[in-house]
């Protein structure tokens, strides 16, 4: 049983390259605009069934266009979307402006996202249910809750960064921070894994009982490092479904979030299987 479900948002992301990023009250002209699918559970969806997961999404798009794309695109990936529900809201959308050194801000409209709900008993017939924070935190507890009580392994990826209590984090088995999100987080008598990841620096994974592990980060030619947590997240959970250790796991996770740094955007730069097996094999980095 190699099955996945991803609890999460779906967005359109706008791309806005600007030579300097605004001010307040300023109005530039963007160099270039490009549109692309992702949000956190998408892109953590896709990362997983590139690993080969069969990966049940649950979310929630407007009725637009947008929404049309997303579904398409999630479709070809071989996604389970029949747990995606659409809504009167539009389609979450991330409004980025990118400066030319790389500096971004971003905007998220969560739109149909905050119109997620958690169908009971969706977590059937999975091994791992992942989850993240761009929907309801009230759906994200009430599926960890219902996947927890089932004995379905409970990943938890606390992006973005917001304020969690100890009675959610009791119901996560594997919590999937980076450097700023760990932060903060009330993780005294905290029972599960957690894997705090460190970008270039690679990975620290901390068992209770024993001393935090580090792994270092694959060396490879960085290109753009989006996307590079939520590979790392469904890769991670792609191979506990299929049953790797918890040590093995973290191996392919950080060989496919450094790979993600590899290829420029997002779902573009989730990287497969083989790509992943080869690089653990000692191969040179597939591209494209
Ligand atoms: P996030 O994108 O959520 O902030 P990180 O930046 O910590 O997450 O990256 C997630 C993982 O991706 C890291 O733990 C590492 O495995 C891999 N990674 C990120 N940046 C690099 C890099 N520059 N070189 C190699 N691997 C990287």
């Amino acid at each position: 049983m190699s099955r996945v479900v991803v609890v999460g948002s779906l967005n359109v992301d706008h791309v806005l390259r600007v030579d300097a990023l605004p001010g307040a009250g300023a109005t530039v002209l963007a160099r270039s605009y490009e549109v692309a699918l992702g949000g956190k559970g998408a892109n953590q969806a896709v990362a997983a069934a590139r690993q080969g997961a069969e990966v049940v999404m649950v979310g929630c798009t407007g009725a637009d266009g947008g929404a049309g794309r997303l579904r398409a695109a999630l479709t070809a990936e071989g996604l389970d979307l029949t747990h995606v529900a659409t809504s009167t809201l539009p389609t979450g959308r991330a409004h980025i402006t990118v400066d030319t050194d790389g500096a971004n801000v971003i905007v998220v409209a969560p739109g149909a996202n905050s119109a997620t709900v958690w169908p009971p008993g969706t977590h059937q017939g999975a091994a791992v249910l992942l989850a993240q924070l761009e929907v309801p935190l009230p759906v994200v507890s009430a599926a960890l809750r219902e996947a927890r009580g089932a004995g379905v392994t409970t990943v938890l990826n606390p992006a973005p960064k917001c304020e969690l209590g100890s009675d959610l984090l009791a119901l996560v088995d594997f919590l999937i921070p980076n450097e700023v999100e760990v932060e903060g987080l009330p993780l005294d008598g905290f029972a599960g894994v957690v894997i705090v990841t460190l970008g270039a620096r690679g990975v620290e994974v901390r068992v209770p009982g024993s001393s935090p592990e580090r792994l270092a980060a694959f060396a490879v030619d960085v290109v753009d490092t989006t996307a590079a947590g939520d590979a790392f997240c469904g890769a991670f959970a792609a191979a506990l479904a299929a049953g790797s250790s918890t040590s093995d796991a973290v191996r392919r996770a950080n060989a496919a979030g450094a790979l993600a740094c590899t290829i420029a955007g997002a779902m573009p730069s989730l990287p497969t299987a083989a790509a992943v097996d080869a690089l653990l094999a000692g191969g040179p980095p597939p591209r494209g």
